[in-house]
Parts: structure tokens; sequence; C-alpha cells
């Protein structure tokens, strides 16, 4: 797929009407292409503001929902994030080029492997994919300065708010699976945890556990 000036131009529009306002933040997706995320014929879609199915019945985010979510997470170029829920693995690139490190998280195999080859392919160096279960973070690697869950918890996971630093920030989206959840974002303080709700949100839940392999 061919990305004309004129498509980047409507993109970068598009994101900007729907509140990614952070200069950073359209640069990362200026510099990020979403063709290569999407599969198939989804590809013709890929910059339309759509969520876009991906394997094992996931789904690529809404790219303005990636960008107001990454804005949220005031992101810096020495932090070190974490991302629950790697899916096609276009969020932890864009994260990619506004820090230092990106660990991302997946329960499905297939996805996982899917997603460091596209990282790969786009030269993209300082993401790590890891399989597992992320409502249980990444011990070895923790603390984060950064945490986005990229799938809906009913609560923010003590677990990972256990592995955030102070002054770090957590954004995720909360609430019961298949109804409206709200995009919440958690500041880390001295005396405890602030929380602010952004605004509401669909994405697909947070399961417990590795995906069992699909034998054919
Ligand atoms: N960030 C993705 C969108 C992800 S969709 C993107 O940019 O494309 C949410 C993903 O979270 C799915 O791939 C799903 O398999 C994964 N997921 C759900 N529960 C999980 C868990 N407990 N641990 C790791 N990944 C999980």
């Amino acid at each position: 797929m061919q990305v004309t000036p004129e498509l980047m131009m409507q993109y970068m529009l598009l994101l900007r009407n729907k509140g990614v306002r952070d200069k950073r933040v359209l640069h990362a997706m200026e510099l990020i292409p979403r063709h290569p995320f999407a599969q198939g014929s989804f590809s013709k879609h890929a910059y339309d503001d759509a969520a876009l199915p991906i394997a094992c019945g996931q789904t690529l985010s809404m790219p303005s929902v990636v960008g107001k979510m990454t804005q949220a997470l005031e992101v810096g170029p020495r932090h070190k994030v974490l991302e629950i829920g790697t899916g096609s693995g276009f969020q932890a690139a864009v994260l990619s080029q506004l820090s230092r490190r990106v660990y991302s998280v997946e329960r499905h195999r297939p996805l996982a492997q899917a997603a460091t080859k596209t990282l790969n392919d786009l030269g993209v160096v300082n993401v790590t994919i890891i399989v597992g279960d992320g409502a249980l973070g990444l011990p070895d690697q923790a603390p984060f300065d950064r945490i986005i869950l990229t799938a809906a918890a009913e609560d923010p996971p003590a677990t990972l708010l256990a592995q955030l630093k102070e002054g770090g920030i957590m954004v995720l989206p909360v609430g019961q699976s298949d109804t409206v959840q709200t995009l919440i974002k958690v500041t880390k303080t001295a005396s405890g945890l602030d929380y602010e709700e952004l605004e509401d949100v669909r994405f697909v839940p947070l399961i417990e556990g590795i995906a069992p392999r699909v034998h054919r």
C-alpha cells in the first residue's frame, strides 16, 4: 500500500480533530504507518478512524484512541513502558518512538509472533514482546515509569499498580466486557493513587492466563 502525502495529511487532521493534540504523539503516529498492522484487505482502511479485526478474534484499536491513550500516558524519552495486550503491535510501535524501551505482553502466541515480525520489518528495535498473562505484569522488569492496558479490566489490577514507579502513570479501560467502559488514568503519588476518568471506550476484555494452542 502506498501512503501518499495527501493520505498522511488527512490522517493527521483526523487525529487532531478527534483530540490528539500532543505534537510528539502526532509525530510518532506519522512515523509509524498503520497499514502493516492491519490484516489483508483491511489495510485499505488503515488510515480511517476504525478498529480493525486481527487474528485470534482480537482487534487493532482505533487510531484516535491509540493517540489519546498515548497522550494521556505522558511518555518521556527516558521511560520504560509496559503494555498489556500487544495485539497487532501498533500501540507498542507508537510508544517505541516516545520512550526508551517498551515491554508488551500478549496472551495469544500467534499475535505476539506476528507483531514481533511487523516491528522487525519496520526497524523498531526497542520493543520486546512477551507471551504471557499480562494480569501478572512483568515482575522481572518492574518497576515501570508507565503502564498501559489495551484490554478492559473490571478494576485496575493491583499487581500492575504495584509494578508502577512512584510518579508513574497507568492508563486503562475499566468496565465489564461488552458494555461501555471508561478510560481511566491512574497516577501513583507518594500519598496514594489519583484517578481521572477520560472518556467512554470499548475494548476486548482482559482474560486471565495464556491462550491455549489451537491444534489443526
Ligand atoms: N494494543 C493492540 C490492541 C489490542 S486488543 C494494538 O495496538 O493492536 C487487546 C489484546 O489484549 C488482545 O490481543 C488480547 O489477546 C490481549 N489480552 C487480553 N487479555 C490479556 C492478558 N491477560 N494478557 C495479555 N494479553 C491479553
